[in-house]
This record gives structure tokens, C-alpha cells and sequence, in this order.
């Protein structure tokens, strides 16, 4: 299933873990990573005053469940010492389903499409790159 992950950070060396969720995402069983955009510096949108983001989006073919590939997408953040604390907060690395084939989920868990991605520049700027060729 061909599948679009919206990956940010705002925390500590930004580049650095984005290209490692991206090399972890490289490694995992049943996920070929297949495009990733370029990679923008956007502003921190809601929540409290913090950083500036690194943002982009990747495009993968996955054998995956959607639920699988959120509790991947989610151990990824975690062992690169994402943490959880209020919305919106600044975060090393997040990791986000954008679009899981034309499929659509709305459990309060998981949410495809991302509820918010339309009015997000930080990701249709990328996603658009990826659709129409870097
Ligand atoms: P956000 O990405 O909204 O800033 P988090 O990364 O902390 O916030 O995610 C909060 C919750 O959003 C997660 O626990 C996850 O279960 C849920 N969620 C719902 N839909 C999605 C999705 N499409 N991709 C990733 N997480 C999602
Ligand atoms: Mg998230």
C-alpha cells in the first residue's frame, strides 16, 4: 500500500533525527521507502513558544496495517528520546500517518487522513513535491 508519513522535529540536532527515523524507517520489515521530500524550515504552529521545525514528508510502500505502522512509526519516536508531555510541545522527532492508500480510519487513536494536513503548509509543501517530482 503506498503510503505518505509526515515526519517533523524542533528539538536538539533536527537534521539528525530525521535522517535517523528515516534510516530506521529504511530498516523496517515490510516498509520500502520509496521518495522523501525535501526538507523545510517552517514556524512552530500552536502550542507554546518554541523552536523552529524541520518538516517533510516520505513516501513508502508498505505491507504494514495501518495500526502496525503506527506502532512502529511510535517505537521510532520513542528510541530517538521522543517525549510526551502537553500538545503541541516541542518534540525530537514525530512521526505522522498522512495518507494510508485512499483508505479512511477514525478512531480516536488513529485518524487517516491526518484530520489537520489540508491546512497545514508544513505538510502539503512537501507532500506536493513528492506528488509532483522534486
Ligand atoms: P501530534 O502529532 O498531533 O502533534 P502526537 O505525535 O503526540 O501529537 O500524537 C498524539 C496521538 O495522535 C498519538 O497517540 C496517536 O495515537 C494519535 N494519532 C491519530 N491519528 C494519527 C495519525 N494519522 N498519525 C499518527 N498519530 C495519530
Ligand atoms: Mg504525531
Amino acid at each position: 500500500m503506498l503510503c505518505y508519513i509526515g515526519i517533523g522535529s524542533n528539538l536538539g540536532n533536527r537534521k539528525k533525527y530525521i535522517k535517523n527515523a528515516i534510516e530506521k524507517l529504511r530498516e523496517t520489515k515490510g516498509v520500502e521507502v520509496r521518495r522523501v521530500s525535501n526538507i523545510h524550515e517552517t514556524e512552530p504552529v500552536g502550542g507554546p513558544r518554541q523552536g523552529r521545525y524541520l518538516n517533510g514528508a516520505i513516501e513508502v510502500d508498505t505491507k504494514l496495517e495501518p495500526e502496525e505502522l503506527l506502532a512502529r512509526l511510535q517505537k521510532i519516536e520513542s528510541e530517538l528520546g521522543r517525549e510526551r508531555s502537553i500538545k503541541n510541545a516541542p518534540r525530537t522527532i514525530d512521526l505522522d500517518i498522512l495518507l494510508y492508500g485512499d483508505k479512511e480510519i477514525n478512531e480516536p487513536y488513529l485518524k487517516i487522513p491526518h484530520p489537520r494536513m489540508r491546512d497545514r503548509e508544513f505538510v502539503m509543501k512537501p507532500l506536493k513535491e513528492i506528488y509532483e517530482g522534486i
